[in-house]
Formats: C-alpha cells, structure tokens, sequence
C-alpha cells in the first residue's frame, strides 16, 4: 500500500480501518540467503538496499527485542556530514545525499528537517580549530560557513550572547544542509519497504551463537532455534563485541553509554541545531515541541544504559549558560544507549576474520546520520563480496595495516 494525501483521506472516510500493518508478521525459513543480527538503522537499510540494489530478497533480520529500539530510537537524530578527513567526509556527505530523497525513495515521512547545524567557538582557539574544519570541508566539496557571534544570535536568538556570559559565543560555523530526522520513522521506513521486497523482519529473537562448519559461517543459533545462511551480517551497534566473542574474534572497540533529555514541550524556539564542542552539550527543539540536549559519552565502559549523573549535571550546567532562559523547564524524560566506540573514531564496515561474516559497527555517537550509507555500503559487501569504494577505507583490516582515520575531533561527542 502506498501512503499519500490521497491514501489518507481514503482512511479518514473509512474511518481508519483499511490501514495494512508496515511490515509483514512472518513465519521464519530455516534458511536464508543473508542473515542480519540487528534490527536498528543499519540493519534494516542493509536489508532495503541487498534487496533493492542486489535483488536478494531472500533474507532475515533478527531483532532481539523490537526494531529501532537500540541506539536508532535512542539517539537525538543530528544529521550533517562535517567530517574532516576525505574518506569520512564523502561517506557522511552519500548519506546526507541519501537523507534528502528518503522520504520520496522510502514513501515514508522521515521528516528531515535541514534546519542548519551551528557549532559555537568560546574562545580564539575554538575560532582557529573551526576556521580549519570549515576549510577542510570545503575542500572535501562541502559547503561550510564562518559566521560571527551576531550571525550566531540571529540563528539561535535565545543563546545568551552577552559579554559576561558564562561561556562568551565569539562565533562558530555552520552546515546549512545539516538538521534532523525522526528517527523511528527511519527505523520504520526501512523495515516497511524492505519488507514490502520480501524481506523477513523477525523481532523477539536473539541471536545466541554463530554455527561454523570447516571454519566458515554456517548459520546462528537464535533463543526461537538454529536458522541457517552461509553469510551472516552484524549490525548490533553497541553490543558488537559482544556478538565478535561468540565468533571467536576481538574488536577494537570500546562500549560506553551516552545520554540524552529532553524538556516538557514548548512554542518554537529554537529553529536550527546548536552545539556547544567546548562543553559537549548540544541542543534543538523537537517537531513536539521538547528541548533535545544531548551530552558527552560516560568517562567508563558500560553496558548499563542509564548515563551517570555526572556527565548529567555538566550538560545541563552548560546548556543553562547558553540558554539561560531554559531554566524554568522541566526535564521530561532522560535516557541512554550504548554505543560502541573504535579507537580512531571511525566506523568498520567489511569482513570479519571468519569467512562468511560480515560487520557494520563502531558508528559510536554519531551513527544515526550514516544509516543510509551504512546500510548502502554493507549491502555491497553482502551481496558482492567486495568492499563499496565507500567503504574501502573503513575495514577491520586498518587496525594491522595501522591506516587509521582518526575523526575524534569532528565525532569526538555525541551527534
Ligand atoms: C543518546 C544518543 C544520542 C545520539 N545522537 C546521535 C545523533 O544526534 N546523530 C547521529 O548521527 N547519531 C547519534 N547517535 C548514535 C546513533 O544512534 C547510532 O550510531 C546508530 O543508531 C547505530 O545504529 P545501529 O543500527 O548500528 O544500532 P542500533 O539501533 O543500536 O541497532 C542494533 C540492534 O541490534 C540488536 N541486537 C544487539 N544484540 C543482538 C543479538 N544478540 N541478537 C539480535 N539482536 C541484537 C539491538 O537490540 C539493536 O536493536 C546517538 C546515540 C545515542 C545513544
């Protein structure tokens, strides 16, 4: 079925009763030709494209416990491709480029929103580090802007930008083509069209094991029993390494848990993306009308997903300096996810040290963004058994080869 306005007025006159379900509840194969651990973002986009890119349809994405509930429907849905480094910054700007037809592409409302992405400097070192970011996007093909403290105030006027401001805004930079998307509409809009090409989208089971047969991939053993596929594909974001231990292999990847909160609902306020790198706070106002601030990671690993208090106080600290009248809000709700972090900052999409499996991971805070490209590009290897050219610089293989991107300072916090 097709959403439109027309789709739509057709349920009002009905009075709601002829919608289908989004994504088909099915009786699972023994056997497929692709199994994908993991119904978050990459999951689901990785299972869309191997069907719509590749034409293999035969394929399962087992979700442990519901689609989009990891990081995908925990994160605060930032979107912007301000990397440094040209390998990152040509696949966040695909991804971006994916974003802006998605909707179209999915015939699901993702509900991107291009509001622009401002970065505050609070000191004359923040000035020089944004001026060379800015530079090195531009020369990536990137559009990118300097703007002084009074363009900053006319993007963000409830910024306290008075000189005896606690955290002084002496200017920033700004991604225009940056904003945000509802994250479970993505989550959603993938599983829906992936399911409509024949995709098997089984919630509920948890993958337990790997069967190996002569060394290489055989199948999984799952908590609903052993399903079999001869190439599997990890999409588990930050219970990664988790999954690489039952396959007998190490990641360089750290877990931590990053928080987020959000204000009870107001009028408009805020209308473009703030962040504050200085302080690891960052702010905007969802479509319902709450204050979304998003924080640093957790100082320790972690797979307990509640966020500490610490890092809780310091981003509500620094959010009140920026915007002092916040202070008469309520916090509504707080929450985190754990996300898997690679020492370079950087994500891993390719094979595994066992023939047959494959991994997406180490997207750490900042994943959301790239489900897109993620999704795109894992499909690639999957169906092809070749890397995506994307892709290419992002394997395991860089770790021995010590070819490291290390993009900590443009995805060092979370967004
Ligand atoms: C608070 C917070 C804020 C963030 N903000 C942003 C942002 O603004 N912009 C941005 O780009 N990124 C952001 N991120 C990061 C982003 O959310 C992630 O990088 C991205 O969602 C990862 O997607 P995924 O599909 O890899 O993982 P997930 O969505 O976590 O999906 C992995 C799935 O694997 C499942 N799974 C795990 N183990 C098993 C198993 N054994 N068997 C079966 N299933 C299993 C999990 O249940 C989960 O649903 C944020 C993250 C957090 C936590």
């Amino acid at each position: 079925m097709r959403y439109s306005a027309w789709s739509l007025l057709r349920g009002a006159l009905s009075g709601h009763r002829h919608w289908e379900p989004a994504w088909a509840d099915v009786t699972r194969r023994s056997n497929y030709d692709v199994i994908i651990v993991g119904g978050g973002g990459h999951g689901l986009a990785a299972a869309y494209y191997l069907a719509k890119n590749h034409g293999v349809t035969n394929v399962a994405v087992l979700e442990r416990g519901w689609i989009g509930g990891g990081n995908t429907g925990r994160n605060t849905t930032i979107v912007r491709s301000n990397y440094l480094f040209p390998e990152s910054a040509r696949l966040y700007d695909f991804s971006l480029k994916l974003y802006e037809g998605l909707s179209q592409e999915l015939n699901f409302n993702i509900m991107l929103s291009q509001r622009a992405l401002v970065m505050l400097a609070h000191s004359r070192h923040d000035l020089d580090s944004m001026s060379r970011w800015a530079n090195a996007m531009r020369m990536n093909g990137i559009a990118a802007e300097l703007v002084t403290a009074g363009e900053v105030g006319a993007m963000a006027p409830a910024l306290d930008l008075s000189p005896n401001a606690r955290l002084p805004v002496l200017g920033g930079f700004v991604q225009r083509r940056a904003g945000t998307a509802r994250h479970d509409a993505v989550a959603w809009g993938y599983a829906r069209a992936a399911s409509a090409l024949g995709v098997h989208i089984i919630q509920n089971c948890e993958v337990r094991g790997f069967t190996l047969e002569s060394g290489k991939i055989a199948g999984v053993d799952t908590s609903l029993g052993p399903i079999r596929a001869d190439r599997v594909a990890i999409a588990a974001a930050g219970h990664s390494s988790v999954l690489a231990k039952l396959a007998g292999f190490r990641l360089p990847v750290t877990s931590y848990a990053l928080q987020a909160m959000v204000s009870e609902p107001i009028k408009p306020i805020l209308d473009t993306v703030v962040l504050s790198p200085g302080t690891g706070a960052y702010v905007s106002q969802s479509d319902k009308g709450e204050i979304v601030m998003g924080a640093m990671l957790d100082l320790f690993p972690s797979y307990a997903q509640r966020g500490s208090f610490a890092v809780k106080q310091a981003i509500i600290t620094a959010v009140l300096a920026l915007f002092p009248s916040f202070s008469r809000l309520q916090l509504l709700r707080q929450w985190a996810g754990i996300v898997d972090v690679v020492h370079d900052s950087s994500p891993i999409i390719g094979p595994t040290p066992v023939a047959g499996l494959y991994i997406n991971c180490g997207w750490g805070t900042g994943g959301f963004k790239a489900i897109p490209v993620g999704g795109w590009t894992f499909a690639h290897v999957l169906a092809t058994g070749k890397s995506h050219a994307l892709a290419e610089p992002f394997q395991l293989q860089r770790f021995i080869d010590g070819r490291l991107i290390d993009e900590a300072a443009a995805s060092g916090i979370a967004h």
